[in-house]
Parts: structure tokens; sequence; C-alpha cells
């Protein structure tokens, strides 16, 4: 039974998500201020977290940071508000792995955590495949139908980089700091470029824009 910690203050949000988790057979555990959300976060390690950012006590963004400095790595999805880019980008780099906008969805959100959980599972492999696709990481090479892909080295890592990630918002600055490193002089648009020579090669629709923010890999889309 997979095991779900929703951080949340609004009383009426955490009853429906903790009556929609349980009734789909997750042990939930829930938490109305930030400091209680800690605790139970590192001391029962669960397998995913749903966290809001504006909390009594500890906020989403200081949990994050904490639970990833004890080396936890269960993904985070973050609850947020509409319109709330700079606080989304500030998130996803203290270690949320992506967000769901307020008011959401349930199903919508159960459909994202399911794949989070899916994926977490399968996440240590070294060919990853979506669609026709293989991508060897120990080989360095892409595979569609048994057939390799040619990429160049640049294109690559940033393939590797967000299949690593797959489901995750990624911001352009993490993306540029992992696939171009800090030591060169590249702008934005150099991701940019380098994403469209990427899905010129895949089916475009696996890299998604994230407006304001970035890009996510989606491999189930
Ligand atoms: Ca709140």
């Amino acid at each position: 039974m997979p095991s779900i910690l929703i951080v949340e203050d609004e009383p009426a949000l955490v009853r429906g998500l903790k009556d929609a988790f349980a009734s789909r057979g997750f042990d939930v555990l829930t938490a109305q201020d930030g400091a209680t959300g800690l605790d139970l976060a590192l001391s029962t390690n669960p397998d995913l977290i749903l966290l809001d950012i504006m909390l009594p006590r500890v906020n989403g963004y200081e949990i994050c940071r904490m639970v990833r400095e004890q080396g936890l790595e269960m993904p985070i999805l973050m609850l947020t508000a509409k319109g709330q880019e700079e606080d989304i980008i500030l998130g996803l780099n203290l270690g949320a792995d992506d967000y769901i906008g307020k008011p959401f969805r349930i199903a919508e959100l159960v459909a994202r955590v399911n794949a989070f959980l899916r994926r977490s599972k399968a996440k240590q492999a070294e060919v990853f495949r979506f669609g026709d696709f293989e991508l060897n990481l120990a080989a360095h090479k892409l595979f569609r139908k048994d057939r390799e892909v040619e990429l160049t080295p640049r294109e690559f890592r940033l393939l590797a980089y967000l299949v690593s990630r797959r489901g995750c918002a990624l911001p352009r600055n993490n993306i540029l700091n992992a696939v171009w490193g800090h030591s060169i002089v590249v702008t934005p648009r150099s991701i940019d470029r380098c994403v469209a020579t990427l899905r010129a090669k895949i089916e475009p629709s696996y890299i998604q824009t994230i407006r304001d923010i970035g890009y996510r890999f989606e491999p189930e889309p």
C-alpha cells in the first residue's frame, strides 16, 4: 500500500484529499502545520508528499529543503496558488518535483501521484523506454525501434537529464546548470534551440513547455 503525506492547513481540503486517497488504497498521513508535516516526513519516510507552501510554523519551502538535506528522495508535489511562477521556481529549486495549481481536480491529482509512484519505482534503470524509443544511459545511445537515432553530445545530455527527472517540472536555470555547466556563457535561448532540435528527433510532445518556468519530460503524454 503506497503511503502519502498531505501537508495542508485548509481543513476542508485536507479532508477531501484524505478521503480521496484513502478510498483508493493509500495509507494517508496528514499534517495541518509545517512543523508537524516536517516531523512526519522525516520520521515516516512516506512514498510521496503533497505539500502546501503557505503553512503555519514551518513553510513548504523549508520542508522541501530539510527533507532533501536529510537525503530523502520521495517525490514532492507542491499545491500552489495559480500564477505564482516565482514561488513555484523557488520550490522546485529547493527540491520539489512538480506542482499542481489550486483549485485542481482530484482525479487529475490522483493520476499525477500514481504516475510519480510508478516512475520512482523504475527510476534506477539504465535503460529507459518511452513510446518506440529506448534510451541507453550507459551506452550513451538512443534507439527508435532498434535503429539508432543520432544525437549530438549536448542533445544526449539534455535528453538524459530530462528523462532521469521525467514528470518533474524543470526550471530553465536548473537545466542550464546541469547540461551546460556553470563555466560557459549560455543563454536561455541555448536551451530553446537544443530542445527544438531534440524535439525534431523524437516525438515533440514528449518535451512539454511550461510557460514562464521551463520544461517537463512526459513519457506518457
Ligand atoms: Ca496554506
